[in-house]
């Protein structure tokens, strides 16, 4: 997916660009290529981005360490408004990126379409990643350390029990 000039898509029809997607995103390690439909609709002061796109990736359960295939699905729209940041802005933007929900861009800069779809497709991986729901996790048998702690209070009541004899 190239670079999108955001002026060029007020010469689309309805000053809407469609985009098919069926690649794999840079950074993105899917297994199948990320597959769906990206719009982008130029409304004066603000470019309105909508996907519906998702793609199977290989995740590791918190619970038993074993990876598992899922996939991941964006369905999602976004408001991107079109201002020149100011460049002090810079630093204290880094520190709320996250829960910074509004962006912005420059009205004569470009739009890069993959690299929207890679923060969304990064913000649908669930944050619990669990095999199944049904996942028991990493089965704990009997092991030495426990059972050592265990002799050790078997040797402390029964000096205890002398003692008090
Ligand atoms: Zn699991």
């Amino acid at each position: 997916m190239r670079a999108i000039h955001i002026p060029q898509i007020l010469n689309a029809a309805n000053k809407t660009l469609a985009i098919d997607v069926a690649e794999h995103l840079p950074q993105l390690d899917t297994l199948t290529p990320v597959k769906g439909e990206l719009t982008v609709a130029h409304r004066g002061t603000f470019l309105e981005v909508s996907a519906q796109a998702g793609a199977i990736m290989t995740l590791e359960c918190d619970r038993c360490l074993q990876s598992y295939n899922t996939r991941i699905q964006v369905n999602t729209s976004e408001i991107l408004w079109l201002e020149d940041t100011v460049e002090e802005d810079d630093v204290l933007e880094k520190e709320v990126e996250l829960e910074d929900l509004v962006e912005s861009l420059p009205p004569n800069g470009h739009f890069k379409p993959d690299e929207w779809l890679y923060e969304q497709m990064c913000l649908a991986i669930p944050q619990k990643q669990i095999c199944n729901a049904d996942c028991q996790g990493i089965e704990i048998t009997s092991n030495p350390p426990v059972q050592e702690v265990d002799h050790r209070w078997a040797a402390l009541s029964t000096l205890k029990q002398q003692l008090s004899e």
